[in-house]
């Protein structure tokens, strides 16, 4: 049976790129995959400290939040594992046992080193599917190499499972308002660059209409290279609207086709309007879940904590066999 697995980081309130890019996906596969498919979706907290964060209480509060956005964007307790990576500590085991075995002086290259955290994570759980975005696709190999070296030094062939990375319909790198050749990310420091889950309706209006698209005002056209601006507004309008166009409607047939030549304004019309249709049930049911306050939050993490370990547990169980631990 499948494993899917995935994770996002208490960086910061989630925003466009990970809901089109990880969080709308989850609740897909959440509802799409047979019964016994297991679903596990961590908020890696590990790894938001490889930037320290301001205070404790800041990442506490930053935690409950993904969490409220988790449960906002429609994932169900009852179906998929949420939990918190820290609160199960076979993550920070495998981390060090597959660390002794990187192939290179992974202490020296921080960026592998980062992938490694994101393999153990994927690897204790056996995971078989990865649903990430398109920013994350190295991280995948990464993963997948750790498995080979495993191997090579442990044998164990029965320990680890080669993941596979699951790449949504829409799972183009949605692109910073301010800044379109940059991706949008939790740790912009410009508010303006993102549009956050919980952003009110009139806020997504103002970003969007702030988006920077060109110096020359001109019409309505898809050239990711030339025009990225305009380029990243179609590409959100094909991912929250494309059923008023039809189902299979691409970002480049909006440009060049369907809505060629529209003045700018007006696009921004409708990519604030699609934005909003979705985006309402998930902010209505963020506010419920605050409503019921941080002991309903706790109960969710504790139920997702046990499950959790006892999937990893299985896991390092073989693992410390093959290594002799
Ligand atoms: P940070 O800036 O703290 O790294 P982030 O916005 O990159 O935050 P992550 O927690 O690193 O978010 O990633 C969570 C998920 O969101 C990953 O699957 C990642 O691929 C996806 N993701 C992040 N940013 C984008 C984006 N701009 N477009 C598409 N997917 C994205
Ligand atoms: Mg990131």
């Amino acid at each position: 049976p499948q494993v899917i697995f995935s994770g996002i980081q208490p960086t910061g309130t989630p925003h466009l790129g990970n809901y089109l890019g990880a969080l709308r996906q989850w609740k897909t596969l959440q509802d799409t995959s047979p019964p016994a498919t297991k679903l596990l979706f961590s908020i890696v907290d590990l790894h938001a400290i490889t930037v320290p964060p301001s205070s404790a209480s800041d990442l506490v509060r930053r935690k409950r939040e993904m969490l409220t956005a988790l449960l906002a964007i429609g994932l169900d307790p009852a179906r998929s594992i949420l939990f918190y990576q820290s609160s199960v500590p076979q993550h920070a085991e495998m981390q060090w046992i597959l660390s002794c075995t990187a192939s290179t002086g992974y202490l020296s290259r921080m960026t592998q080193w980062k992938s490694k955290l994101a393999a153990a994570d994927v690897l204790v759980h056996r995971a078989t599917h990865v649903p990430v975005g398109d920013d994350q696709r190295q991280h995948l190999e990464f993963a997948r190499e750790c498995v080979t070296n495993f191997h090579a030094a442990y044998g164990g062939t029965e320990c680890l499972v080669y993941p596979e990375t699951l790449l949504g319909k829409g799972s183009r790198r949605v692109m910073s308002l301010r800044n379109p050749r940059s991706k949008m990310s939790k740790s912009d420091p410009a508010d303006r660059s993102r549009i956050a889950l919980t952003d009110g309706a009139e806020v997504v209006r103002r970003k969007v209409n702030g988006a920077v698209t060109d110096s020359v005002e001109g019409g309505v056209s898809f050239d990711p290279e030339g025009r990225p601006g305009v380029a990243n507004l179609l590409e959100l309008l094909a991912a929250f609207g494309g059923v008023k166009y039809g189902e299979e409607v691409t970002a480049e047939r909006l440009g060049n086709e369907i809505l060629k030549c529209m003045a700018i304004k007006e696009l921004k019309g409708l990519v604030a309007e699609a934005i909003n249709a979705e985006l309402d049930v998930v902010r209505d049911r963020y506010a419920m879940i605050e409503k019921l306050g941080d002991g309903y939050l706790e109960d969710v993490a504790e139920q997702g904590r046990k499950e959790a370990a006892e999937s990893a547990e299985a896991t390092m169980k073989l693992v410390r066999a093959a290594v002799g631990l």
